[in-house]
C-alpha cells in the first residue's frame, strides 16, 4: 500500500481510507493509495506553512543545490519511475523514460533560474531616493495535476514554485498517484514540510486544498470544467490562481511540403500518448492539391503503428487511461459519422485484447466545423482531416476556436509560417517540428486554454509576488506635508 508524503513522513490517510489504482493495459489492481480528505489536507498545509519562513530565506545557491540533488535522484531512479508511470498511466515505456529525463532537466533549469535575479532597481522620482522591487514567494502553493503526464506537469509547477521560495502541497490525479509518491523519495533530503503530497479525489481532497485559507496560490492543470470550479473557488477568496487547461490544437500542412514527413509528423502529433496530450493536434487542415496524397500517406503510416502492452517491446501505442475516456472518444466519433464524416482508418477497439482500454488510432474525412470533434477537445487518438483551398482559409479555420493552447504548421514558406504564427491564437506555435517543449520557453494557453504560464522565466515569475521598496536615504521633512499652503493664484 502506497503512502502519502507529509512533513517528511510517509503517512496513511487520517481515517485509514484507500482507493485502488489500476493498470489501464490489464485493468488489474496495481496498488492502493491513501484517500485523503480534509484532515489530511489540513495536516499537509500546516506542515508547508511551518516550513515556509525558513525555506523562503534559504539562499538561492542552497536552494539550487537541493533542486540539483533532487534532479540527480530522479535520474538515478529513472527506470523504476518510468516503469511505474507506464503501469499506472499506459504510455509506452520510451515515452515515460523521456518524461523522467525531462523532469530532471526541468529541476536543473529552475535550480539555476532561481538563484538569478530576484527583483530590479528602478529609477527614483526625486533626489536621495533608492527604489527597488523584490520578487517574493507567495507562501504555501497548492498544485493540482492530471494523469496524462503526472510527473512532468507536476514538475513544471513544483520546480518553479520551490525555486521561487514557496512551499508546496501537491495533489496528483486519482488515476496516477503512485509515480508521484515514488517521486517523493527524491525530496527526502529537503527540510520537513517544504514538499508534501496528498492523494485522493477532486471534491474531497482537491477542493479542500484549493479552499484552504493558508494556501496563497493555486496552480492547476486539467480540464476546463474543473479549472472553472477552481477559478470560482479562488475568486471567492481573491486568491491567485494559475490555470493550464485543455486545447483543440490545429495542424496545417501547406502546399508543396514533403508529405511523407508531414504525414508522419501529423500522426505522431495526433496519436502520441493515444492523443491524451493537452497539445495533441486535433484538427488537420491540408492546403491545396496535396490533400489526397496526404490522407493516403497518413492512413498508410497509421496502419503501421503497433498497439499493445506499453511495457513493450515493439509497441508504439498503449491503452487509453480508462473506460470513460475511451467511451467519450467513441461517442464523438459516432456523432461525427452520423453527421456525415467518414472513417478512413481505425474507428474501433482492436479485437485481440480481452482487457485494457485499447483503441485504434483513427482518422476521419468529410468533417465539418459544427461537429463536436472539431469544436471541443477530444483527448483521444482521433485525426479529423479537412481540405483547404489556400493558406488563408487554413489559417482562418485553424484560428476559429475558443481554445488557444498550441498550433502547428508544416510549410516551406517563411511568409506563410509567419502569417500563421501571427494570426493563430496559441501559447506555443510549432513550425515544421510539432509538439517540442523547451524548458526555457513559456508554456500555456491563450483564450480559454488557461491563465498564466509555466516554464521559462515566466514559470518562476508566476510563483512570485512583487514588492516595491521605496527609500529616502537622507531623512528630512517634506514640503508637501501638512499644513497645506493655499497661496496659489485663484483661477
Ligand atoms: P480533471 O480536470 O478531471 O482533473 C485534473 C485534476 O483535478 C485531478 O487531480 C483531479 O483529481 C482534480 N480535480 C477534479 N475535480 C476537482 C475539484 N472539484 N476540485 C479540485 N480538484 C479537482 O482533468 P484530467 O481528466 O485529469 O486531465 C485531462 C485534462 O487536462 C484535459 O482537458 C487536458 O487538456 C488537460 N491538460 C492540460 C494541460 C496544459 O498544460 N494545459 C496539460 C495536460 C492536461
Amino acid at each position: 500500500m502506497a503512502q502519502m508524503w507529509i512533513d517528511n513522513e510517509w503517512r496513511d490517510a487520517a481515517d485509514g481510507r484507500v482507493f485502488e489504482v489500476r493498470n489501464p493495459a490489464t485493468e488489474a489492481v496495481l496498488d492502493t493509495a491513501p484517500r485523503a480528505a480534509v484532515a489530511d489536507v489540513n495536516r499537509a498545509v500546516a506542515a508547508a506553512k511551518r516550513a515556509f519562513p525558513e525555506w523562503r530565506r534559504t539562499p538561492g545557491l542552497e536552494k539550487a543545490e537541493k533542486l540539483h540533488h533532487a534532479a540527480r535522484r530522479m535520474r538515478e531512479d529513472s527506470e523504476g519511475l518510468a516503469i511505474l508511470l507506464t503501469k499506472e498511466g499506459g504510455k509506452p515505456l520510451p515515452e515515460n523514460r523521456d518524461e523522467i529525463e525531462w523532469i530532471a532537466a526541468c529541476f536543473d533549469y529552475y535550480a539555476e533560474i532561481g538563484r538569478d535575479v530576484v527583483g530590479r532597481v528602478i529609477s527614483p522620482v526625486a533626489r536621495n531616493q533608492f527604489n527597488f522591487v523584490i520578487k517574493e514567494p507567495y507562501g504555501v502553493a497548492g498544485l493540482i495535476v492530471p494523469w496524462n503526464y503526472p510527473l512532468l506537469l507536476l514538475s513544471w509547477k513544483l520546480a518553479g514554485a520551490l525555486a521561487a521560495g514557496n512551499t508546496v502541497v501537491a495533489k496528483p490525479s486519482e488515476w496516477t498517484p503512485l509515480s508521484t509518491l515514488r517521486l517523493m523519495r527524491c525530496f527526502e533530503d529537503f527540510p520537513a514540510g517544504v514538499v508534501n503530497v496528498v492523494t485522493g479525489y477532486g471534491p474531497d481532497c482537491g477542493m479542500p486544498l484549493v479552499a484552504h485559507r493558508d494556501v496563497e496560490i493555486v496552480a492547476f492543470t486539467g480540464s476546463q470544467a474543473t479549472g472553472r470550479k477552481i477559478a470560482v473557488a479562488c475568486a471567492e477568496q481573491l486568491k491567485k490562481c494559475h490555470l493550464e487547461l485543455g486545447g483543440n490544437d490545429p495542424f496545417i500542412v501547406d502546399d508543396g511540403v514533403d508529405l511523407e514527413v508531414a504525414a508522419k509528423g501529423a500522426a505522431w502529433a495526433s496519436f502520441l500518448n493515444m492523443g491524451q496530450v493537452c497539445t495533441s493536434a486535433e484538427r488537420f487542415f491540408i492546403v491545396g492539391k496535396g490533400y489526397d496524397e496526404f490522407v493516403d500517406r497518413f492512413v498508410a503510416y497509421t496502419r503501421t503503428l503497433r498497439i499493445g502492452d506499453p511495457l513493450g517491446p515493439d509497441v508504439d501505442l498503449g491503452p487509453m487511461i480508462n473506460a470513460a475516456q475511451r467511451e467519450k472518444v467513441e461517442r464523438k466519433i459516432a456523432e461525427a459519422v452520423s453527421a456525415g464524416a467518414s472513417i478512413v482508418v481505425g474507428g474501433k477497439r482492436p479485437e485481440r485484447f480481452a482487457k485494457g482500454y485499447f483503441y485504434e488510432p483513427t482518422a476521419l474525412v468529410n468533417v465539418t466545423p459544427e461537429m463536436e470533434l472539431m469544436r471541443e477537445e477530444t483527448f483521444g487518438p482521433v485525426a479529423p482531416i479537412v481540405r483547404c483551398k489556400d493558406i488563408d482559409e487554413a489559417i482562418a479555420l485553424a484560428d476559429a476556436s475558443e481554445f488557444g493552447l498550441g498550433a502547428n504548421i508544416y510549410t516551406n514558406s517563411l511568409e506563410h509560417a509567419m502569417k500563421a504564427a501571427e494570426t493563430i491564437h496559441a501559447g506555443t506555435f510549432w513550425i515544421n517540428d510539432p509538439l517540442t517543449d523547451n524548458d526555457a520557453g513559456p508554456f500555456g494557453g491563450m483564450r480559454r486554454s488557461g491563465v498564466g504560464r509555466e516554464l521559462g522565466s515566466e514559470g518562476i515569475e508566476d510563483f512570485r509576488d512583487s514588492k516595491h521598496v521605496h527609500m529616502d536615504y537622507v531623512i528630512g521633512a517634506k514640503s508637501y506635508w501638512y499644513p497645506y499652503r493655499y497661496d496659489r493664484p485663484k483661477e
